[in-house]
């Protein structure tokens, strides 16, 4: 599954937060806002049981004497605005008046009590409550009606129900506002430092104003590059003294070893090639580290030169052909347009070296490495592929790094440094490098410039 952003998880939580409070505060603002309504209600109830219970007090002489049209008339009169009506029962709950329909009159009174029902669409509000006139018990029936009451509930329920998605949706995408402004120094500094970590260390990120947490991160952050910067530029100072200062003794020992070696009656023979090959080997990884370590720091002087690109490769392919030959293999490489491409000469020399002289090495004897230069729409590509022992892609991802060697036991030259130098020099030209490579079938690098 997709992983979900920070910021779509700051606004689900957000959101999750709003729906809890409409949860808690919609049912009890719904019922607040009944109570009140019915409370009016009820006053109004007890209001008319009053006058109802200062009739009978005032215009009842006996039992006999009731008089039920008097009373229906009195009551129908005042009630007629409220939407009220009353019934008597008496001791036996018999109705002795009242202006109720025969709904209200059926069901027997109950002891002092609200009580709500439902007829034709209508519904009412019921108080029901004994009354002693003269020592005689009455049973009181008020009823008002509610249905204005139970319609704005209604209105009131179905607005809180439509609303809340609305409010839920807004509430989403408000939130995806604010996390996304809120989080934006967060994103600034991630790339910033997606950024120092592809090799530029002069990055630096901005938000270091203030005391909030992004400047204290930002503030660390940028101390802990300042303090890489310093040992990473420190290491790649130290290869360059120290390459250049074991040229120096190198040179001595490869001179003794070559003047040893025209001694051809020594019984060390042997002992002096081995030095002398040890040497040649140092002199080569001692002057690529060197030229690695000055490019890191920015101390190599580029020589860009329009240079004809085939011509080059054809020189360096002559010059490799000696190697080839020993081994039975076949350098193709039959180019002659003039390809001219902006590039320190000496440089690609080294590069082109490095990848024939690899195809080389990792193809066995009878083997075949192919070379071809094309230009279209002002790229240039050289293609340089071998049919050798291939790469597995466990490694394939690791050969361009430093002292990356895949098999020591491939060959005897060599200290994987050659395709760091290769990968250093494409960079500073701003070309591009790609390879291609199956195990026991062979390899291919892909290199393409912009003229
Ligand atoms: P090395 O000095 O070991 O050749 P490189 O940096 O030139 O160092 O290459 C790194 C590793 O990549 C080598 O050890 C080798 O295993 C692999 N490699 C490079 N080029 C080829 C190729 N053409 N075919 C097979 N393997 C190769």
């Amino acid at each position: 599954m997709k992983k979900i952003s920070l910021k779509v998880k700051m606004s689900l939580w957000y959101t999750v937060l709003v729906a809890i409070l409409l949860l808690i505060f919609l049912p009890i603002s719904y019922k607040l806002l009944e109570n009140s309504l019915m409370a009016n209600s009820k006053s109004q109830l007890l209001d008319n049981f009053s006058m109802v219970s200062d009739y009978l007090e005032h215009k009842i002489p006996g039992e006999n004497n009731f008089d039920k049209d008097d009373f229906t008339k009195h009551e129908s009169k005042k009630n007629h605005q409220k939407q009220m009506v009353v019934v008597v029962f008496n001791e036996e709950n018999k109705v002795i008046s009242g202006n109720a329909n025969e709904d209200f009159k059926r069901i027997s009174p109950r002891e002092s009590e609200y009580w709500r029902i439902n007829t034709k669409n209508q519904e009412w509000l019921v108080y029901d409550r004994q009354l002693m006139v003269k020592d005689e018990p009455y049973n009181i029936r008020i009823i008002k009606s509610i249905q204005s009451i139970t319609t704005t509930l209604n209105y009131i329920k179905i607005g809180f129900i439509v609303s809340v998605p609305i409010i839920l949706t807004s509430a989403f995408g408000i939130g995806l506002l604010i996390a996304r402004r809120a989080l934006r120094p967060i994103y600034d500094i991630a790339n910033t430092a997606q950024e120092i970590e592809k090799g530029d260390l002069s990055l630096r990120i901005p938000y270091t104003e203030g005391k909030d947490e992004i400047a204290t991160l930002s503030n660390s952050f940028n101390s802990m590059v300042d303090y890489l910067e310093d040992a990473i530029t420190r290491e790649q100072q130290f290869s360059v003294d120290a390459s250049h200062e074991l040229r120096t003794p190198l040179a001595i020992i490869l001179n003794y070893s070559d003047e040893l070696l025209k001694d051809n009656n020594s019984n060390y023979q042997e002992e002096y090639q081995i030095i002398n090959d040890e040497a040649v080997k140092m002199k080569k990884i001692i002057s690529q580290l060197l030229m690695l370590a000055r490019g890191e720091l920015n101390q190599y002087n580029l020589d860009i030169e329009k240079v004809s690109l085939n011509e080059m490769i054809n020189s360096i392919v002559e010059q490799m052909r000696l190697f080839a030959v020993k081994k039975n293999i076949d350098i193709e490489f039959n180019n002659d347009e003039p390809i001219i491409v902006d590039i320190d000469e000496s440089l690609w020399t080294q590069l082109f070296i490095n990848l024939i002289d690899n195809a080389l090495k990792y193809t066995p004897d009878y083997g075949k490495v192919i070379i071809k230069t094309k230009e279209v729409d002002n790229v240039v590509t050289i293609i340089i592929e071998d049919n050798g022992v291939g790469i597995n892609k466990d490694n394939l991802p690791h050969i361009f790094e430093r002292f990356y060697q895949v098999d020591d036991s491939h060959h005897s030259q060599g200290v994987g440094l050659g395709l760091s130098l290769v990968k250093w020099i494409i960079e500073v030209h701003k070309a591009e490098i790609k390879v291609e490579s199956k195990e026991g079938e062979g390899t291919k690098f892909i290199i393409t410039i912009k003229k």
